[in-house]
């Protein structure tokens, strides 16, 4: 068994050590996401079987290393040169990418915790891409597991022992001020987006939020409290306009009304516009994307959720704690 000193001793000598050790880690739970997010849905195992190639080939091991196998065989499969989507690659990197972050940020027990918050949102994300729902499994297992999480390694919100208190007195002091962030995060995220969906159904007379995407509101409030899930709300709309934009650019060619989405522009001149555009939103819990537009709200809310834990918290909170000085002094 290595002791804590020993690690500390690796840290000290080798900084790299820990940050290069959640590359690869993250790289490898990247590689188990791709097969979560193409067999979750599909109701399949993601143990059983092995990776195998469309051509029902087995896929060994060595040319199923985490982005440099699809680097090495130039993304085709050794036993019949299919070709692999580059998005495997791309998601083992950008899950690597994420886990380093986590490693180089946080301290190794709120690192931990937002591996696999990190890991959640990979999955959940892709999965709502590819099909328009979020399964619970993702939302209210992460919601459940983001209070347990909070409970256990009270850093995860910030809460430390208060120096000079005693440990296991000051341990539960701040295991219970965590809970509570927790728990109000999950609250206040998924009620602000029912709200929201509610609202914007009775004005846009048409579903406009899926049911999973309050759920994983409620996950991301879990995970980062509830300021993080107020920003999560409103940054995601912002990163949900962007995309809608950009997906407007790549799909504009297309005649209008060919399509079964909502097309917000312009028709050319002399072209007779259908007066309403139903956009076709999968029945269930699928998400109809953001606002009627073809866009899933599942990846916007994940990216913001991220974003405020890795990097925008500083602000994000000092933002708010300046609202509740003017609220104050009123
Ligand atoms: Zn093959």
């Amino acid at each position: 068994m290595i002791t804590l000193d020993e690690l500390r001793l690796i840290h000290d000598g080798f900084p790299w050590f820990f940050p290069a050790a959640a590359f690869v880690f993250g790289a490898c739970i990247g590689s188990f996401l791709n097969v979560c997010i193409y067999r979750i849905p599909a109701n399949k195992s993601v143990v059983t079987p092995g990776s195998h190639c469309g051509c029902g080939q087995p896929i060994r091991w060595h040319d199923n290393i985490p982005i440099l196998s699809w680097l090495l065989l130039r993304g085709r499969a050794r036993c019949c040169g299919r070709p692999f989507s580059v998005r495997y690659p791309a998601i083992e990197l950008l899950t690597a990418l994420l886990f380093l972050t986590c490693a180089l940020e946080f301290g190794p027990g709120k690192a931990f915790c937002a591996m696999l918050f990190v890991a959640m949102l990979v999955a959940s994300s892709f999965i709502d891409i590819d099909h328009m729902i979020i399964p619970d499994r993702f939302s209210i297992g992460g919601a459940v597991i983001g209070v347990v999480l909070a409970l256990s390694v009270p850093a995860l919100h910030g809460r430390i022992v208060p120096p000079g208190m005693d440990p296991t007195l000051g341990f539960m002091l701040a295991s219970i001020n965590a809970g509570t962030d927790a728990v109000l995060g999950l609250f206040v995220g998924s009620a602000l987006v029912l709200w929201i969906g509610l609202l914007a159904e009775v004005v846009l007379r048409k579903e406009a939020m899926g049911f999973g995407d309050v759920k994983l509101l409620g996950c991301i409030g879990a995970f980062v409290g509830w300021k993080g899930a107020v920003f999560s709300v409103f940054g995601g709309a912002i990163l949900g306009v962007f995309a809608t934009l950009i997906w407007l650019a790549f799909r504009r060619r297309e005649p209008l009304g060919s399509g079964p989405t909502m097309q917000p522009v312009a028709p050319p001149a002399g072209t007779c516009a259908p007066t309403s555009v139903e956009a076709d939103a999968p029945s269930g819990e699928a998400s109809p994307g953001l606002m009627g537009m073809p866009v899933p709200f599942g990846p916007m809310l994940s990216a913001a959720g991220l974003i405020y834990m890795l990097w925008a918290h500083p602000w994000v909170d000092a933002y708010f704690a300046n609202i509740g000085e003017v609220l104050r002094q009123l």
